[in-house]
């Protein structure tokens, strides 16, 4: 059986690795929104956020005895935003682009629901705290998105209805 210390770890690496991911993609998102003063602010906030998220992952991970500098080339293999918004450059790139972080703020919350129960378990009452802080962040992130789709998707329409009449 491994023991169920590793498996926190290697849960909060993956943690660590979707969080540096995160904020590659959602600066590229902010950078590339012109036309949505509100999503690009509160993209623009997240991504701060998430920068401090990786930052405290990485302390847990350093408390609990990781070697930091292994945590440098861990890599990108979750699943999830990287794919959601390459190559959503297109006509309906903001659409796509919420559609991705939606999905992404959700597999976090998942990550980090589990990460709870994991310190919970091994006892590791810090990084429990830490995780919980997280979370909220992450809950808030995607009430946003989940309280916006509606409207961003009817100002995407309506943009795309003017600039149509725009061209003819
Ligand atoms: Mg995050
Ligand atoms: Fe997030």
């Amino acid at each position: 059986m491994t023991d169920p210390r590793d498996h926190l770890l290697s849960w909060l690496k993956d943690a660590h690795a979707a969080e540096e991911q995160a904020v590659t993609m959602l600066s590229k998102l902010a950078g590339r929104i012109e036309n949505y003063p509100e999503l690009k602010a509160r993209i623009e906030q997240h991504v701060d956020e998430t920068r401090r998220q990786s930052t405290r992952v990485e302390e847990c991970l350093v408390k609990l005895g990781s070697d930091s500098s292994a945590l440098k080339d861990a890599g990108t293999k979750l699943m999830g935003l990287g794919q959601g918004l390459s190559g959503i450059f297109t006509s309906d790139e903001v659409a796509k682009g919420v559609l991705a972080s939606y999905a992404f703020e959700h597999m976090e919350i998942a990550s980090y629901r589990m990460l709870i129960a994991a310190a919970k378990q091994v006892g590791e009452p810090e990084v429990q705290r830490v995780c919980e802080e997280i979370l909220q962040e992450e809950v808030a992130m995607a009430k946003w998105l989940e309280d916006n789709l509606d409207s961003i998707t009817q100002k995407f329409f309506a943009r795309e209805a003017t600039e149509a009449t725009a061209k003819h």
